[in-house]
């Protein structure tokens, strides 16, 4: 069997991963160069005069102006009580998991509790799904529907379940035909109307989209894009050429999901758990800066509550 070129591209190995963020110090360091890469400038009265003020644990800027306090402030890890050094290693976690990782297993790895490591988690989660959502997709685009989960224990099964999410899956291509960037979003159904809502929130005017009969898809010419059906006579998109990237997209998803999260919980938090997903897909070819890739992401995430995180996220 051929070997794939990103199944076996070089990754950031254990050891190579603590050697650049093994201590607090070098966490520290890393953070600074994301959050202020041409220097510092204050979150609350963006001057740039500071001084360092060393805490028990972290080091914080002080800025002279306003004398506000911040290194983590102003981002998703504001307020936290856990070491640096844990979140890198759950970023890097995060990020090396081919097939996704659980709250339960994070916790076994960082040495905390299961509702430590469960909002840790879905703050990261929250934060590469937040990246996500900045790019629109554009060019050729496959687009195809799909339901996941749909078996909650003791609940109906199958078509009409009560917890089956009805999803949008597009993936981009290049001239070659290869996939660039895949958005995987839930939607409140397969109408016209939310599919217009959601080709003006993720394509990009201009972009032809191909997609198999489902007459909700025309509404993609609202948000200003060419559409083309291919008729597929019967037969599952599965088996048409055309959609190979889009099925396998899917295939390898149900598959990640499967293994790794509850149907009960996935119904809650469907759009973090699928916009990380994406993130990780369209990182796929730079393995080695995943880890960092998230740190960025997760500081340019404004701070959220576990209430925030616990309450249901909307479609879209
Ligand atoms: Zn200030």
């Amino acid at each position: 069997m051929a070997r794939s070129g990103i199944q076996f591209q070089k990754g950031l190995s254990l050891p190579g991963f603590q050697r650049l963020y093994g201590t607090e110090e070098q966490c520290e360091a890393a953070l600074e160069t994301m959050r202020w890469p041409d220097g510092f400038r204050c979150p609350r009265c963006d001057g740039h005069a500071h001084g360092l003020v060393y805490g028990r644990r972290l080091k914080r800027y002080q800025c002279r102006s306003c004398g506000h306090h911040t290194l983590t402030a102003g981002t998703i890890l504001q307020g936290t009580k856990l070491p640096l050094t844990t979140w890198f290693l759950a970023f890097y976690l995060i990020g090396q998991a081919k097939t996704g990782i659980s709250s339960l297993e994070l916790s076994r790895h960082l040495g905390v509790n299961y509702d430590t490591a469960w909002l840790l988690h879905n703050k990261i989660l929250r934060a590469m799904s937040e990246r996500e959502e900045v790019y629109l997709l554009r060019g050729k685009i496959q687009l195809d529907d799909a339901y996941l989960g749909g078996e909650r224990p003791g609940g109906k099964a199958g078509r009409g379940s009560e917890n089956k999410i009805p999803i949008v899956a597009a993936v981009s291509l290049n001239e070659a035909g290869h996939p660039i960037h895949a958005r995987i979003t839930a939607v409140s159904g397969f109408s016209s109307e939310a599919i217009a809502d959601w080709a003006r929130r993720h394509l990009s005017p201009g972009s032809q989209v191909l997609s198999d009969g489902l007459a909700c898809f025309r509404a993609v010419t609202t948000a200003n894009c060419h559409h083309k059906a291919v008729i597929t006579g019967g037969k599952h998109p599965n088996e048409l050429p055309q959609f190979r990237w889009i099925n396998t997209l899917l295939g390898n998803l149900k598959t990640s999901f499967s293994g790794t999260f509850h149907a009960f919980n996935f119904d809650k938090y469907a759009r973090r758990y699928l916009g990380a997903y994406c993130f990780r897909f369209n990182r796929r070819f730079s393995m080695v800066a995943m880890t960092e890739r998230i740190a960025n992401a997760v500081c340019c995430c404004r701070p959220a509550t576990e209430r925030d995180l616990r309450v249901a996220e909307a479609y879209g």
